[in-house]
């Protein structure tokens, strides 16, 4: 089976030297299976209120590239930087192992002071899915925390057409519900939710509601179901969630649109209670829903089928 992790902030967990990450290639590769990973790269935003806090933060910026540079030479992962590295992971025998595959993201666009080019050079750098914001707002749209009545700004709006046309994949996990249905009324091509679950399962702002699940599918996007415990189970049910509530929110969205528009989005070392342990029990996943009423096909493409499908609409060649 190849599987797709749509998030994770295994860059800045590295930057941030943490011990046992929950993603790493010794981990991935006992999996045997082809595995494609969202790197995201994540400035907490909050960095920009230090002292010199912008050079500060384009200083942690590059230091994840080079990070990400070093990790993906050392352990030859395939890069995807267009259509013909999305398909080289599609062809990838399962019994080739280990196949690591990489995506560079970028989670909240906070050091742009306001220049459209910024997301050029974004995309010169490798970005290849992008959220406009991480929770605060900024030059380009609202996040989930602050004013829900700001969505896009007009850079906003610039910004998304320009990912659309050079094939940046838009992510909306952190967007606020305005945002969200700015991306969705202006998107000319299918945009996700890397790392976000269902709000109708698990009350949480970072969730999505039933119509955004379906506007999400109406795109041809997809939603990545996130393992952390607090988007998983209300936090009133005081458990830590596990396996079957990740089971349960793939069960209600399938309900709800159908298995072409779930994804994975771990959200893997950003997040300290998570219902499985590390990427080695992603098969887990992939056992309890084989268990259940799911062909062999649905489950390919919520492990990775969709994710294809959706990077071959939106990259270019080359
Ligand atoms: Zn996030």
């Amino acid at each position: 089976m190849h599987v797709i992790d749509a998030h994770c902030d295994t860059l800045l967990a590295m930057c941030e030297k943490k011990e046992d990450m929950q993603y790493s290639y010794d981990k991935v590769k006992t999996l045997k299976m082809p595995y494609l990973q969202f790197f995201a790269m994540f400035c907490p935003p909050s960095i920009l209120s230090y002292e010199d806090g912008y050079d500060k933060s384009v200083n942690l910026l590059s230091q994840m590239m080079n990070l990400y540079d070093k990790m993906t030479d050392e352990h030859s992962y395939i890069k995807v930087l267009g259509i013909k590295d999305i398909i080289a992971f599609e062809e990838t025998k399962e019994d080739s192992y280990p196949s690591v595959f990489s995506l560079l993201s970028i989670e909240g666009v906070y050091l742009s002071k306001g220049d459209l080019s910024y997301v050029d050079y974004l995309y010169s750098k490798g970005v290849r899915c992008l959220s406009f914001t991480w929770n605060p707002s900024n030059e380009f749209a609202q996040g989930v925390n602050g004013n829900t009545g700001n969505g896009l700004t007009v850079l906003g709006k610039n910004a998304l057409k320009k990912c659309n046309n050079l094939g940046i994949l838009i992510d909306v996990s952190h967007a606020n519900d305005k945002t969200f249905y700015d991306i969705a009324a202006l998107s000319e091509k299918p945009f996700v939710a890397t790392h976000s679950n269902s709000r109708h399962v698990c009350s949480h702002k970072r969730n999505l509601d039933d119509d955004m699940l379906k506007t999400i599918a109406r795109s041809g996007g997809l939603a990545g179901i996130n393992y952390f415990s607090d988007f998983l189970v209300e936090k009133e049910k005081n458990r830590v969630a596990d396996i079957n509530d990740i089971i349960k929110h793939i069960e209600y969205m399938s309900a709800l649109t159908g298995t072409k528009h779930i994804g994975l989005g771990s959200d893997f070392d950003g997040i300290d209670k998570s219902a499985i342990k590390n990427v080695t029990k992603v098969s887990d996943i992939i056992n309890a829903l084989l268990k259940l009423n799911y062909s062999e096909e649905e489950v390919r493409d919520i492990c990775s089928g969709n994710m294809i499908r959706i990077l071959k609409e939106v990259m270019q060649d080359g």
